[in-house]
């Protein structure tokens, strides 16, 4: 009986643990969480559109009010174009009249990595996809609240995710 009993609790906690994280065993990119994404030159535009490999990996700029994302406003996360992190999310977007998306934070903590960037005779702080290295935009101190903040990105650096219906943003299920 006691055996059986150890059986019907694993047979029972078994779907419990599965719902602790229903993205873990179908979405999980190959890289885990903080590990680096590095590809050759020859992969990235392999990878990459013209566009998205001009401003990702040279770090090009889009032209304003052109890009895909400036005049978006569904709610969801945006990710990498290069990689597919997760960097911003529409709960942070706001308008900020320049053409270009531009939000108030990233979506977490160590999502963008910062530089500072000298080029274009100014001093301005780039912002990177922490996990690819991929040129997003640039942030600027002239933001609204909460943060002051101004990240100004490049809708080609980006894909969107809408949120499925429901308070929390819903992982992918393996569309
Ligand atoms: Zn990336």
């Amino acid at each position: 009986m006691k055996r059986l009993a150890a059986l019907l609790a694993a047979f029972l906690a078994f779907p419990l643990l599965g719902c602790e994280d229903p993205a873990a065993e179908e979405s999980a990119p190959p890289a885990t969480e903080g590990e680096k994404v590095v590809l050759t030159e020859a992969e990235w535009k392999k990878k990459l559109t013209k566009e998205q490999y001009r401003v990702l990996r040279e770090k090009g700029t889009e032209r304003p009010f052109k890009g895909e994302f400036w005049d978006h406003h569904e709610k969801g996360t945006y990710h990498c174009a290069g990689c597919s992190a997760p960097l911003f999310s529409s709960a942070d977007k706001f308008d900020s009249g320049t053409g270009w998306p531009s939000y108030t934070r990233p979506v977490k903590e160590g999502a963008v990595a910062e530089l500072r960037d000298s080029s274009h005779g100014m001093t301005r702080t780039e912002i990177l996809c922490a996990r690819c290295d991929g040129h997003l935009g640039h942030v600027f101190e002239d933001g609204p609240e909460p943060t002051g903040l101004r990240y100004c990105i490049n809708s080609v650096s980006l894909t969107f995710e809408k949120e499925k219906d429901g308070d929390a943003p819903a992982p992918k299920d393996g569309e």
